[in-house]
């Protein structure tokens, strides 16, 4: 088996900068602090929103109804993220 882990865990906290792209990167602004910063430096964490009360939803789930709630994804920079320990 060629499967290595080292090779899969090269980015464990979640950021994937690779310098070659960074000139252009697309900027987004941090969920918290409102900080500008680039996307591939940015730690990103998909939030799903379901505007529904809760006791509706676990009802609508034993009838078998499939909900699709609206996922959102959040940017925080560094210092958010490290504060939240999402890093
Ligand atoms: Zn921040």
């Amino acid at each position: 088996m060629g499967f290595t882990l080292r090779e899969v865990s090269r980015s464990s906290s979640g950021i994937t900068r690779r310098k070659g792209q960074s000139g252009r990167a697309v900027v987004v602004e941090c969920a918290i602090c409102g900080a500008k910063v680039p996307r591939d430096k940015a730690v990103e964490k998909r939030r799903r929103s379901l505007r529904l009360d809760r006791n509706l939803r676990e009802l609508l789930r034993e009838k078998g109804a499939k909900l699709h709630g609206v996922s959102r994804i959040l940017y925080y920079c560094i210092s958010c993220a490290k504060h939240r320990k999402y890093i």
